[in-house]
């Protein structure tokens, strides 16, 4: 009976933080739809069917100038992870639009595209996306943009070639030999991303290669900078006591970049729901490690935490939330600290080390530096741990 309710309560949650749903079947032939009126459009001479439908298999070849055809360099980005590093990379670059089709708090695991989402694909040059089967639901339209030839790029992809990803092994069963997906936590893996995606769209705009480049070395130093200030800060909290629990299993790349263990009610995908023994098993682990704090996501509905949270009460115990939310694999509003790559990963820092020190463990929070463009605001500084 409990499995019962947490799963409506999760399929309740989730249909009011996504866009409709459409069935993938109605999909494909919009995508097929879509696929056409690209086609023609690029060439307005072949009209004759069969024309058309030999085009779509031929991939547009980047190389061969295809890429601002009609003087725009049009990119669509999925995550709002992929939007913040392109945008940061296009600085100055004249006629580029970027088209990001997730907002904040939005869980890229469970997002479907929508048929504005296909139709700007379908009009783009190239489509970033984040890879290692984040977006879930993207499946059947990446194959067949891929099969018309749209050039899709992957932001995982050089970090899995560096040898830098980390695989699923520890969680559930449906998800033994995947590799989890959410690699950009480590600023390090962060940096090999940045510079790779600098120099693919270098390649495809090599009028604009000396901007991408500047830009993205100008970026990575600041990237540098918050690992070194984000790793000062995680580590001072003493090894025994470095535990995050969290909803889903979003940040192992974070524990491995700055030494701390994870422990998640649900595996590396929320498309798996939480049951009970996930919870019964994260309340025996929160109690036998005496770990005084639990974490809320921002794209994750909080219902499993709190169960955590009210078993541990029930039993006479207790633990902290957050004094915020973190961010897993949603940043937060454009234009806002939390909205930015950096001021993302800032934020949650502050956020992990400010509920420590509430709950009365050593915690030290180092000066921002000032080499980084953008800085916390004042309210991220301090906390009422009283509220
Ligand atoms: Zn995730």
């Amino acid at each position: 009976m409990r499995t019962l309710s947490l799963r409506l309560f999760r399929a309740e949650a989730h249909s009011t933080l996504h866009w409709p749903v459409m069935p993938v079947v109605i999909l494909a032939l919009l995508f097929t739809a879509c696929a056409r009126e690209k086609v023609s459009a690029h060439d307005a001479t072949e009209v004759d069917t069969s024309a058309t439908i030999e085009r779509q298999t031929e991939p547009d070849s980047p190389e061969d100038g295809s890429v601002r055809a009609d003087g725009t360099f049009r990119i669509v980005a999925t995550t709002t992870q992929a939007s913040d590093v392109t945008t940061i990379l296009a600085e100055g670059v004249a006629d580029i639009e970027i088209t990001p089709l997730m907002g904040a708090g939005v869980d890229p695991h469970l997002y479907q595209p929508t048929e504005s989402d296909i139709r700007a694909m379908n009009a783009a040059d190239m489509v970033i996306y984040s890879g290692l089967h984040l977006e879930g639901q993207f499946d059947v339209v990446f194959k067949a943009l891929n099969e018309q030839g749209t050039l899709i790029y992957s932001l995982s992809k050089p970090v899995k070639e560096a040898g830098f990803v980390i695989g699923a092994f520890d969680v559930g069963l449906s998800q033994s030999g995947t590799d989890d997906p959410h690699f950009w936590f480590d600023p390090r893996n962060w940096e090999i991303t940045t510079v790779d995606l600098a120099e693919t769209l270098a390649e495809l705009d090599p009028d604009n290669a000396d901007t991408y480049m500047t830009n993205a070395e100008a970026y990575s130093a600041q990237l540098r900078d918050l690992y070194t200030w984000a790793d000062e800060g995680m580590r001072s909290v003493p090894a025994g006591q470095r535990y995050l629990v969290t909803s889903h299993d979003a940040f192992q790349y974070f524990g491995a970049a700055f030494g701390w263990r994870m422990a998640a009610i649900q595996g590396i995908s929320t498309e798996d729901e939480a049951g009970v023994g996930d919870i019964q098993g994260t309340v025996q682990f929160v109690v036998d490690q005496k770990i005084p704090v639990l974490f809320v996501e921002s794209s994750i509905p909080p219902n499993t935490i709190e169960a955590v949270q009210a078993a541990i009460a029930a039993n006479g115990g207790a633990t902290q939330v957050g004094v915020r939310e973190l961010y897993s694999d949603a940043m937060g509003i454009p234009g806002t600290f939390g909205g930015a790559y950096i001021g993302m990963i800032a934020e949650n820092v502050y956020t992990i080390l400010q509920s420590y020190q509430c709950a009365g463990a050593q915690a030290h929070i180092p000066d921002w530096l000032d080499s980084i463009a953008i800085a916390p605001p004042e309210e991220l500084l301090t906390v009422d741990c009283a509220t």
